[in-house]
């Protein structure tokens, strides 16, 4: 008889295992059930403030693999159904199907947790109110149309974070005056160091936003329902769409009460394997903590790359193979109109927050040759160990071909090598694409200097 895998959440981890799975057993092996309480599966959420700034001409671009495409490839997929609880030692979840709201029990052999993280929304007065939303869902970037239907003309984004970033960028691009209130003193403070992110700053007030550093958000005025207005301790911004964007926190909370444990970032605890320490429980994606591979701790880093492979991993194993997940180093790329951002690893105050004696040193370069039409000039920070000279991290700000030679420091931070070996490498060159010294290569020898 087919053993039976339930996976709960049809999005990048939970349909990544599911494909992986399947690709690796015959139905007559491994019977495939997968719930997911919204009404798509497989949709790329990175996509979302390119669909809501046009960029992306319709939502259906952005599902990768319908219902119907998982059920015809021996996957049953079952929309609009939400698992409601775990019973570890009975082996089964509860599912309720939220058309007809009627409840059964499902019977796993092996079980697979894919609920992925919800937005942070404070308790703040006024923020379930009509206008006031966060973009985590192909049903929210239709909210964002209607009401742009309904002629908003101002935006408010709260938070400037990746996301908040590339929803102000989208906003902006649909013709709305835009502001961005961030309680820190700089855009992408958690993840930039603050000389780092004084570029994006002046990006983002030289396309017209409106952006208030250091400003704390108190809650919405609203009046007959509608959001009029975004508090703040510096006073009010008038506003018809506010879009929230803090960051996101992993959904446990059917774990939890089915004993599966939580770590102390706030994400369900899970091997190299992604075995949770439940027998037959596994779980991968946004709601999963994993290991930073520099600081060796578990942290929450909520990104499809993870989920993807995650999921495949899961999926391998449930399925009879191998495979492990080899940790994370938070690499991540966003842009800001023609400024691309990257970064990798530790930022020089994490790297001092972990205990790391570090040292920061940052270079000015240009994309190109400097006699090449089109050069622009890039930042790049190094972060490594003093005496060691071990690179721990890095951070790139910079006009085109800026954000993606993050991908080269992120390997070479993967691989453990120091500031000398990383200014040494054969790196490739030719006047259209950089200066005969690449900026990676002119920022790790100077890096190499210093410690
Ligand atoms: C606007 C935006 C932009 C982003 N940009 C990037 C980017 O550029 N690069 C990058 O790497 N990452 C990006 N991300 C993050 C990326 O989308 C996520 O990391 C990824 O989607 C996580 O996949 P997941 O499967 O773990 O979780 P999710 O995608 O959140 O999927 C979880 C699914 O589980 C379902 N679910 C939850 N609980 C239940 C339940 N009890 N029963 C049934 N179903 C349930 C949910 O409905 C959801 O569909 C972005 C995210 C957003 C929102």
């Amino acid at each position: 008889m087919a053993r039976r895998l339930v996976i709960i959440g049809g999005d990048a981890a939970g349909m990544s295992a599911a494909a992986q799975a399947r690709r690796m057993t015959t139905a007559g092996e491994l019977e495939i059930v997968a719930f997911e309480r919204g009404s798509v599966t497989s949709y790329a959420a990175c996509g979302l403030p390119y669909l809501v700034g046009g960029i992306v001409e319709g939502p259906e671009r952005l599902v990768a693999r319908t219902p119907e495409q998982h059920r015809a490839n021996g996957i049953d997929v079952r929309i609009r159904h939400e698992v409601t609880a775990i019973d570890a030692r009975a082996s089964t979840v509860t599912v309720r199907d939220l058309d007809t709201g009627r409840t059964a029990v499902e019977h796993y052999d092996e079980l697979l947790i894919g609920t992925g993280a919800s937005g942070i929304a404070p308790p703040w007065p006024g923020i379930d109110a009509d206008g006031v939303l966060q973009l985590r869902t192909l049903a929210d970037a239709a909210d964002v149309e209607r009401l742009l239907g309904a002629g908003a003309r101002r935006a408010v984004v709260v938070g400037a974070g990746y996301i908040g970033l590339e929803v102000a960028e989208g906003l902006l691009g649909r013709g709305l005056a835009v502001t961005v209130v961030e309680r820190l003193d700089a855009p992408m403070g958690a993840v930039l160091d603050a000389d780092m992110a004084a570029p994006v700053a002046d990006a983002m007030r030289a396309a017209g936003i409106d952006l208030r550093l250091g400003t704390a958000v108190t809650g919405f005025t609203t009046v007959d329902g509608r959001v009029t207005a975004v508090e703040t301790a510096a006073g009010p911004v008038a506003a018809d769409l506010v879009v929230i964007g803090l960051g996101v926190r992993p959904n446990i909370d059917l774990a939890r009460a089915a004993g599966i444990r939580v770590g102390e970032a706030g994400g369900i605890i899970v091997d190299d394997h992604l075995r949770t320490g439940t027998p037959h429980v596994w779980a991968a994606g946004d709601c999963v903590e994993s290991r930073h591979r520099i600081t060796g701790r578990s942290v929450v880093v909520a990104l499809g790359t993870h989920a993807n492979k995650q999921g495949r991993v899961a999926g391998t194993n449930i399925a009879g193979g191998d495979a492990a997940f080899a940790g994370v180093l938070g690499t991540a790329i966003t842009r800001f109109r023609n400024l691309e951002i990257g970064r990798t690893g530790l930022t020089e105050r994490e790297a001092g927050a972990a205990g790391f004696d570090a040292v920061g040193v940052t270079t000015e370069a240009s994309s190109r040759a400097q006699y090449y039409p089109g050069a622009q000039p890039m930042r790049i920070k190094i972060v490594a160990e003093r005496r060691t000279g071990r690179l721990l991290g890095a951070q790139i700000v910079g006009g085109d071909g800026a954000g993606k030679r993050i991908d080269v420091l992120a390997t070479a931070l993967w691989n453990g090598m120091t500031v000398e070996e990383v200014g040494g490498m054969d790196l490739s060159y030719a006047p259209p694409f950089s200066p005969v010294w690449d900026p990676v290569l002119l920022a790790a020898g100077k890096a190499a200097a210093k410690v």
